[in-house]
């Protein structure tokens, strides 16, 4: 019997290949079509959009090519937070009728209230299927047993396994639990693919050792999915985790304001393939909002093209990101997110240099003397910055400790122009991070402190 909810792939490389194959032409054609009909639908369907455009002396209607986009205000994610609060429970962003709305999500709040996330059931179906075409680029099929272990407590991470399903593959809706019982579903169940943080991914492989467990023997997880944190961007810390599981690894990106992964890798592993059919990026100066040249540095804007429950129109997502639209050699068009550095709030400036703890992430993981784990102390000596790194040495290192410091010290130098002071560590002395790892230790106080 056919299924009906999922559709056979188009081949067996892409899932819809005429759409990912797209010239970028095309592409542009497509994405001024659906944010024409999108600004619209904000305009005339959400009391915040309207008064927001009427306010800024913009129409849709003045709409005529993709750059237009930058008439249109900025909103932030605290003007989210307060339009939630001025009219509860959702905001005034949200463009249909409560009664259309079948799903929320809801970001953590680690800075301030929960903000929601609200889905027709026609945005929860696109999510779905764009989630299906993601999984199948990064090589998942319907021979697949995927072990989801995301947080599904109002988490926007947790539908994605749906994503999985809906391609066919036997999928575990596994969640957030301790080590010892992910290691032992995936034994028993012989799972081939994971989801997790790269932390995560990193502690439990340790934790699997010293279990006696050898995750490229005992296991069968070939491949590993990771997102909420840089790391899986960053090709020293890919391959650690790589070597370790015996696994190839590929990054996501998602944004709970937005929808669960919005990017992920394909398996030529050179940037994460954008959804370019649901969202439309900038990458714009912080400073000044103009668009940095391609492959430069700067913060990620975003604009939904189809999400009816609530249109997000030029929303500042506070991440640093590079971008290219080369076409990559896996065939698909989209364009590719090169890496996140960090985000504006994690952005370190030291003595006017700026530094994100992913730079430093980079040295730790990719010279084999040094065990992986890191922190950044930040505190104020008369007046002054000062930054010490952390950084654990490998349990295999027999030199000199000193020798080893400076080294970091010279490579820290020479890859980002900061000089700070080393102190090395005894492997397992920083805290494992079983979720998002905190790299940042700032004691500066206030600026004034
Ligand atoms: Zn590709």
């Amino acid at each position: 019997m056919t299924c009906i909810s999922c559709p056979r792939p188009s081949s067996d490389r892409y899932w819809d290949e005429r759409l990912e194959t797209q010239s970028r032409t095309d592409w542009q054609a497509l994405q001024l079509r659906l944010l024409r009909e999108h600004l619209l639908h904000a305009y005339l369907n959400s009391p915040y959009y309207g008064a927001s455009f009427d306010r800024a002396g913009v129409h849709p209607d003045q709409l005529r090519s993709l750059d237009d986009v930058r008439r249109f205000p900025f909103i932030s994610k605290q003007e989210l937070r307060e339009r939630q609060l001025a009219v509860p429970p959702f905001g005034d962003l949200v463009a249909v009728p409560e009664r259309e709305i079948v799903y929320i999500s809801a970001s953590s709040g680690s800075t301030g209230v929960p903000t929601a996330s609200p889905f027709t059931g026609q945005d929860f179906e696109d999510w779905i299927d764009y989630q299906a075409r993601q999984f199948w680029s990064s090589g998942l099929r319907p021979e697949d047993r995927y072990a989801h272990s995301l947080n599904f407590s109002l988490f926007v991470g947790g539908p994605c396994v749906l994503g999985a399903q809906k391609l066919g593959a036997l999928s575990m809706h596994v969640g957030t639990v301790p080590a010892e019982r992910l290691l032992a579903i995936l034994k028993q169940f012989q799972a081939t693919v994971i989801w997790t943080t790269p932390s995560y991914a990193w502690y439990l492989g340790e934790t699997a050792l010293k279990e006696g467990i050898d995750p490229r023997q005992d296991l069968n997880v070939r491949r590993i999915l990771v997102a909420g944190e840089p790391g899986g961007s960053i090709p020293e810390t890919r391959e650690r985790i790589e070597g370790l599981w015996g696994a190839s690894v590929y990054d996501y990106y998602g944004l709970s304001d937005i929808f669960g992964a919005c990017a992920g890798m394909c398996e030529v592993k050179h940037g994460l393939h954008w959804a370019e059919d649901h969202i439309l990026v900038e990458v714009l100066d912080p400073d000044g909002g103009d668009p940095v040249p391609e492959g430069g540095r700067g913060e990620l804007v975003l604009t939904t093209l189809r999400k009816a429950a609530r249109p997000m129109i030029r929303f500042r997502t506070g991440d640093i990101v590079s971008f290219t639209s080369e076409p990559c050699s896996c065939g698909r068009t989209s364009v590719r997110l090169l890496g996140v550095h960090g985000r504006l709030d994690d952005m370190l400036i030291i003595k006017g240099v700026n530094l994100f703890p992913s730079d430093v992430e980079a040295i730790a993981r990719k010279d084999r003397d040094f065990g992986g784990e890191y922190r950044l102390v930040v505190d104020r000596e008369d007046h002054l910055d000062r930054l010490t790194v952390e950084v654990e040495r490998s349990s295999a290192y027999r030199g000199s400790i000193e020798e080893l410091a400076s080294r970091f010290k010279r490579q820290l130098q020479s890859v980002t122009g900061v000089s700070a002071a080393v102190t090395i560590l005894s492997p397992e002395t920083l805290p494992r991070a079983t979720h998002k790892a905190k790299r940042v230790d700032d004691r500066r106080g206030g600026v004034w402190g």
